[in-house]
């Protein structure tokens, strides 16, 4: 199969950034001035709605449900995983398996939680049996993300494991790259390990508790103020006394041991003062 298989559809692939439209009334047709046939998505409900009839590459042929992606929408940070598993297939919303519930611990650990963030994934259809998701697909599908990322319009982006750190910089490893705030295109990057390959190797639960550390600092940083460079790992701020429990440098660090997601315990977890930060 050739990419051009998958090439954009007319679903507002070529929607111009600039060119904002009041919301459709529902159920009107979207055969409007722009030319029929061509779907708006001017909202993240109708990104949504495109994604859910979708049929641009071969995943919308094995899905129970597509994954658009959900949260805040007006979110600081918004989250890029890389595609539905099989919990997130069946209920048709992200991250909501064994990867979700440590993402949302994680959350809370920082003090924040799924629904102050914007959580999307690479593409929006489960991969059968969860392989990993080909470059055509992700072709195919990133014009969904494309626009949520502009109406979302995040402070940062935090992509999940090496999908989603590929999309904008590619052939680069994750290992080396996580954990340091980048820029790509005027967006600011942080990319951190994903969420299930830290279930798969608890070893790596430390270094990830420390990067969501690092995003609170990030944000609490006022990221403008700090001129930093690209590559440059994110500055230690003042430690807030309620993340102090997390994995910090000089304290002893949650023992891997801990194999639960209670490592980082979302019901200890306070919702400090910080979370206006999201
Ligand atoms: Fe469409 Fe994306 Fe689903 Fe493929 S993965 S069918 S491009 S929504
Ligand atoms: N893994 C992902 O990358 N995305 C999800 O939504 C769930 C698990």
């Amino acid at each position: 199969m050739t990419s051009s298989e998958y090439g954009p559809s007319d679903h507002g692939a070529q929607a111009e950034p600039g060119a904002y439209r009041e919301p459709e009334i529902e159920g009107q047709s979207s055969a409007g001035p722009e030319g029929a046939g061509v779907s708006p998505m001017n909202t993240l409900e109708q990104v949504a709605q495109l994604v859910r009839t979708c049929t641009d590459c071969p995943l919308g042929r094995g899905r129970t449900n597509a994954v658009p992606g959900e949260g805040n929408p007006q979110a600081e940070v918004m989250f890029i995983g890389e595609g539905p598993g099989y919990q997130e297939d069946r209920q048709g919303r992200p991250f909501v398996g064994p990867a979700g519930k440590l993402l949302e611990g994680l959350l809370a650990s920082i003090g924040s939680h799924r629904d102050d963030v914007f959580i999307a994934n690479m593409v929006k259809c489960r991969p059968p049996g969860n392989r990993d998701p080909s470059p055509a697909e992700m072709t195919a599908c990133t014009k969904y993300l494309d626009r949520q990322i502009e109406l979302v319009n995040p402070k940062l982006i935090v992509t999940l494991g090496r999908f989603a750190f590929g999309r904008y910089f590619p052939g680069e490893g994750i290992t080396k790259a996580r954990g340091k705030l980048r820029e790509k295109d005027g967006r600011k990057i942080f990319p951190v390990l994903h969420p299930a390959a830290v279930l798969r190797r608890e070893e790596l639960r430390p270094t990830m508790i420390e990067d969501f550390k690092a995003i609170s600092e990030i944000l609490e940083s006022g990221m403008e103020a700090t001129g930093m460079e690209p590559g440059v790992t994110a500055p230690e701020a003042p430690q807030p006394a309620q993340l102090s429990f997390v994995n910090a440098p000089g304290q002893a660090a949650v023992p891997a041991a801990q194999a639960e997601t209670s490592a980082v315990n979302v019901e200890e977890a306070p919702r400090p003062e910080q979370l206006t930060l999201f």
